[in-house]
């Protein structure tokens, strides 16, 4: 029987950086993935000013840019008829998962192809399938089997184009939901929506489609202690999924080292995990949900938007 000091599930952005920086302290750690890098995933590609601050402090920036990530230095976001240009304050970046997660996972002890289907509590620990260990962390996205959400009937559909974009995220609000396009590496653009259920199959004949859904935003009860889309995804208008998962990643590693170095229990360390992530996001988590109940309202929405000041639409992406 194979042991570990922690077990985390799931290893793509969320996963790989909290084994990463549990291996960086001193912890005995595996990411199991049940999918195999380099693959494609439904994303809008674009990093917030504040997921790049994220990467330059796992030090994973500059592998980033090397791979062609693009700076993205505005967005036109169009709605209701009406357009506004927002100017960022600090530059995000472009990139396609299929190129950030395996460079996130790369190095990090993330065992790939391995789908975990049973997790159950024994003695002071946990068994994983055939492995035990003190700490499950649960980083398997919006789909978690392991953490029960609230889903709602909104899917989400990604496809690719050749050509750049330039350096402006373009972001619009239709009729079947809302979604944008960006640049990615090798001069391409990422296009993708959210939409209703009932708009997916008007997207289907598009070459190189790609649906993911259904989307849950609210996490509704969890025994692990939850990371990235697990917990609960945010809107993706805030462009911060991915920012999200690599914060909660690092704040879970920081907080489980130091409460298996103290011998501290598993429901302490996940109740002080609790804690600091309600204290950093629980106001931000309140902003996305007040924005997707706008965003039917498209008129008002962007008469919201053209009266909140650039420099607090800024603090939403940083
Ligand atoms: C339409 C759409 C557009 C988006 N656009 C953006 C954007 O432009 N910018 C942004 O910042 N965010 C965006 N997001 C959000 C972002 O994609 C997510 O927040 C981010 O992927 C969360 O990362 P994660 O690691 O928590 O989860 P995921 O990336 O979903 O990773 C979960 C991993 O767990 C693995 N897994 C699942 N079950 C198991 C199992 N049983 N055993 C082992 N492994 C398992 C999966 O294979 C997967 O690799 C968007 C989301 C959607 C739906």
């Amino acid at each position: 029987m194979t042991r570990h000091d922690v077990v985390v599930i799931g290893g793509s952005l969320a996963g790989a950086v909290c084994v990463r920086q549990l291996e960086r302290l001193g912890i005995d750690a595996v990411a199991l993935e049940r999918d195999t890098f380099p693959r494609r995933k439904v994303c809008g590609g674009f990093l917030s000013p504040g997921g790049v601050k994220c990467l330059e402090q796992l030090g994973l920036i500059d592998d980033i840019r090397g791979a062609g990530a693009v700076d993205i230095c505005a967005a036109r976001i169009a709605a209701g008829g009406q357009e506004i240009d927002l100017t960022f304050e600090r530059t995000g970046l472009g990139i396609s998962r299929t190129i950030l997660d395996s460079l996130v996972a790369r190095g990090a002890r993330v065992e790939q192809g391995c789908a975990v289907n049973n997790v159950r509590r024994e003695w002071e620990g946990f068994r994983v399938d055939g492995i035990t260990c003190s700490v499950v962390i649960d980083a398997s996205g919006k789909l978690s089997r392991f953490t029960k959400r609230r889903v709602v009937d909104e899917f989400g559909v990604q496809y690719l184009r050749s050509g750049s974009s330039g350096s402006v995220l373009d972001f619009s609000f239709f009729e079947d939901g809302y979604g944008g396009t960006v640049s990615i590496e090798g001069g391409r653009s990422n296009s993708c929506f959210l939409i209703k259920k009932d708009a997916v199959r008007r997207y289907l004949d598009r070459e190189d489609c790609l649906v993911t859904g259904p989307l849950a935003y609210e996490a509704v009860r969890s025994d692990f202690i939850a990371i990235g889309d697990a917990l609960g995804m945010l809107d993706p208008f805030c462009g911060e999924g991915m920012q999200h998962a690599l914060e909660t990643g690092m704040m879970a590693a920081a907080i489980v080292a130091r409460g298996i170095r103290r011998c501290v229990r598993y429901e302490e360390m996940k109740s002080e995990y609790e804690a600091e992530y309600n204290r950093r996001w629980a106001v931000r988590r309140r902003v996305g949900a007040m924005i997707r109940r706008l965003v039917p309202y498209r008129g008002s929405f962007a008469f919201a938007l053209r009266v909140t000041p650039a420099w607090l639409l800024n603090r939403m992406w940083d």
